[in-house]
């Protein structure tokens, strides 16, 4: 399992999540339109899924079926080619 960042985080991308997650494993780069979790350093300790303000993070499980575009986008993000952090 991982965690899996989905639509409502466009438009806000506040980095609540990027401050309390204890590997900074939520990365973005210039362009990007929300943050990505990457799924091979996440830990699953959920501690990013209350404290977004707009519900955007979900355990894949979990993900609403509306949003499952996103652990697809998830999958196919360039981690090497980005950072941890809010960096958009
Ligand atoms: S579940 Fe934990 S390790 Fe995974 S992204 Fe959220 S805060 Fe980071
Ligand atoms: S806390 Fe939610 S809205 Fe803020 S950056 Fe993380 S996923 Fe996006």
């Amino acid at each position: 399992m991982t965690f899996i960042i989905s639509s409502p985080c466009i438009g806000s991308v506040d980095g609540a999540c990027v401050d309390v997650c204890p590997v900074d494993c939520i990365y973005s780069k210039k362009g990007d339109d929300r943050l990505f979790i990457n799924p091979e350093e996440c830990i699953d300790c959920a501690a990013c899924e209350p404290v977004c303000p707009v519900d955007a993070i979900f355990p894949d499980d979990e993900l609403p079926e509306k949003e499952e575009i996103y652990l697809e986008k998830t999958k196919e993000y360039n981690f090497d080619d980005s950072e941890p952090g809010v960096n958009i």
